[in-house]
């Protein structure tokens, strides 16, 4: 077959494929596809291996069957975590605009109607701003919209235009960025996380905390297993110690990673800060002028970690800017 008919029944095979999987047309989503392909298929090597050659684990797994079963259900788990995570909304700005403009204009229908002050149907509101609900302050101030809440959030006299996404032409509320891979704007952005295919942000940091945690505690369990093998069966067969070794390298290399990636995310949460802050901290308008060691966003450690623990009352949550006078 010549080259051009190779590519003729290439492109046709491709074609039907995506035909099928209209998703799979996107490059984007392609490679996001592929990276997750990978991430199962590295996850299956590193635990298919163990079992496939030690014989000890095994004979293990038949002695005290809860032990392998505890070990698979971290596998499961943290793979779980991970699709959940990855599919999880990190909380888009577009999202809360159109929540919080229903809820004005349901809070508006409701007074007109019963002239009473209205209140959401099982106690949660789905915006909130700095801790009030959004609706009490789009009734107290009289706004009509989204832009006027988000304006109250930053010092007075700052412009609207300073703060509109050119992207998604919209007010961003503090802490917020625009992501160029998701063509979104991400309240509390923390950052793009490739392996993932998705955004870090308010909606799913937590999320992806957890994803990190099970990943190490998996990666140290699994590593823990590698070397009980060595300890008892090196220089039994040569080529299956170098096989082991190698993948005891790789895996010691992403327990390091992931361990300081674990600590890193944990003083995020400690702080209330997010990477993105952390790293463009001199660029942040709302930042500029805050001292090095001043975490505006923290309401203490305690208080950070509750917040970030316990399930929202509402969906969105948005904070004021800081007082650039750092006090
Ligand atoms: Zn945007
Ligand atoms: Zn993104």
């Amino acid at each position: 077959m010549t080259m051009a008919g190779t590519r003729v029944t290439w492109n046709c095979a491709s074609d039907r494929c995506f035909h099928f999987f209209p998703c799979l047309s996107d490059p984007a989503r392609r490679s996001s596809l592929c990276l997750k392909l990978a991430l199962v298929l590295l996850h299956l090597i590193y635990v298919g291996i163990l079992f496939i050659f030690d014989k000890d684990l095994t004979d293990k797994t038949k002695r005290e069957p809860w032990y392998t079963a505890i070990y698979l259900l971290l596998f499961v788990a943290t793979l779980a975590q991970y699709f959940l995570t990855s599919c999880s909304s990190p909380g888009y700005v577009l999202d809360a605009m159109r929540v919080a403009n229903e809820t004005d204009a349901l809070l508006r229908k409701t007074l007109l109607t019963s002239k009473q002050p209205a209140s959401s149907k099982n106690g949660s509101v789905a915006v909130t701003v700095g801790g009030n609900q959004l609706g009490r302050n789009l009734l107290g101030s009289n706004a009509t919209t989204w832009t006027k809440v988000v304006m109250e959030m930053y010092p007075p006299g700052s412009s609207v235009r300073s703060w509109t996404c050119t992207y998604c032409n919209i007010v961003q509320p503090p802490r917020t960025k625009h992501c160029h891979d998701c063509d979104k704007c991400v309240i509390e952005f923390d950052h793009h996380c490739v392996w993932l295919g998705t955004c870090i942000g308010q909606g799913n940091h937590c999320r992806f905390w957890w994803y990190i945690c099970e990943e190490t505690a998996m990666c140290l369990w699994t590593g823990l297993l590698y070397i009980t093998y060595l300890e008892n069966n090196i220089s039994k067969t040569w080529w299956i110690d170098v096989i082991m070794i190698l993948l005891l390298i790789t895996l010691s290399i992403w327990f390091i990673f992931l361990v300081l990636l674990l600590l890193f995310h944990s003083y995020l949460v400690l702080t209330n800060q997010t990477t993105y802050e952390l790293v463009r901290r001199r660029r942040i308008p709302y930042l500029r002028g805050i001292p090095e060691r001043v975490y505006p966003f923290s309401k203490g450690a305690c208080r950070n970690l509750y917040n970030f623990c316990s399930p929202r009352s509402s969906k969105y949550s948005l904070e004021a800017a800081a007082n650039s006078t750092g006090d």
